[in-house]
């Protein structure tokens, strides 16, 4: 059976959910999503993911023109209809329909879309023995031009990115910013391990600021591990104990080696495993319930 999706205000079956050729979304990605998780019959870490849409939107100057109740009610009947329970929703707001420039005054009024389905990024052997990385040449985003922490349409950057590491046989790509510090995955977070300090690139350098990534770091902080937001290189990964990524699709990936080095002892960290223990014991209880 086909999806229901939400398509620019009805719910409609998935082969009449179209959207126009002069929709900037498509036209120019001018518009923003979120990716989020049904975990247990309730929406993950929700609020969290609405406020960030709406931040993203008020960044790009865009009035999504609904309230957060509404677009609240429009993510978990997108669940309900599709009796999804545990899965993977994308929630997108595009600038709308337009004409063929990119004039954004000529739309009207913003879009929004959402679809409830499954999503599985990689076979379950790499959460089971880990992954490898390896860093791309391509740079993050500057801040000063599009700044990663808007969830915007354009992710050119990081689909550059995951060719470059897919064509050298490698699943994904480190990507360094402007200065050569590490910033991020294309579609996760990166954390290392490091004399048993937590550490993650701080907001600054240039990431999305994952809502994985924050639920991670208060896990860890809850447990009395010492955390840290700061700046670090190559050498850092390579030397680090431990490293994994956190994103909403891929969940939590051990990596057991990046550019050839092996991390820690090649194998998925004590640290990670017990952080991933707590991750799932979370997803029991939080987030609004779909069916009530
Ligand atoms: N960085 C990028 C570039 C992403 O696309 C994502 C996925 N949304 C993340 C990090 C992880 O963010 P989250 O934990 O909120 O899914």
């Amino acid at each position: 059976m086909g999806l229901t999706i939400y398509c620019d205000g009805e719910f409609v079956p998935e082969e009449e959910a179209k959207v126009s050729v002069f929709d900037h979304g498509f036209l120019y990605g001018d518009g923003i999503f979120e990716g989020i998780r049904a975990y247990h019959g309730r929406v993950f870490k929700l609020a969290e993911h609405l406020k960030r849409l709406y931040e993203s939107a008020r960044s790009i100057h865009l009035d999504i023109g609904l309230p957060v109740a509404e677009m609240e009610r429009i993510v978990i009947e997108t669940c309900r209809l599709n009796q999804i329970r545990d899965g993977y929703i994308r929630l997108v707001v595009s600038r709308g329909k337009g004409d063929l420039g990119l004039d954004p005054l000529k739309c009207s009024r913003a879009a929004t879309y959402c679809i409830a389905d499954q999503i599985k990024l990689y076979p379950p052997s790499i959460y089971e023995e880990g992954m490898e990385l390896r860093t791309v040449a391509i740079r993050r985003n500057n801040p000063d031009s599009l700044n990663p922490r808007i969830k915007s349409l354009n992710y050119l950057n990081n689909i550059l990115a995951k060719i470059e590491a897919n064509l050298a046989g490698i699943p994904e790509g480190v990507l360094l910013n402007q200065e050569g510090y590490v910033a991020e995955c294309t579609g996760d977070n990166i954390f290392i391990v490091q004399n048993g300090v937590l550490k993650t690139p701080p907001g600054y350098v240039g990431i999305l600021e994952g809502i994985t990534r924050n639920t991670v770091l208060s896990l860890a902080e809850k447990r009395g591990l010492k955390t840290s937001q700061e700046l670090f290189t190559r050498h850092d990964l390579y030397t680090a104990d431990e490293c994994f990524l956190t994103g909403t699709a891929a969940e939590l990936v051990p990596v057991v080696k990046i550019d050839g080095r092996v991390i820690g002892q090649g194998t998925p960290g004590e640290t990670f495993k017990g952080l991933l223990r707590e991750f799932r014991e979370t997803t029991l209880t939080d987030g609004p319930e779909i069916f009530r």
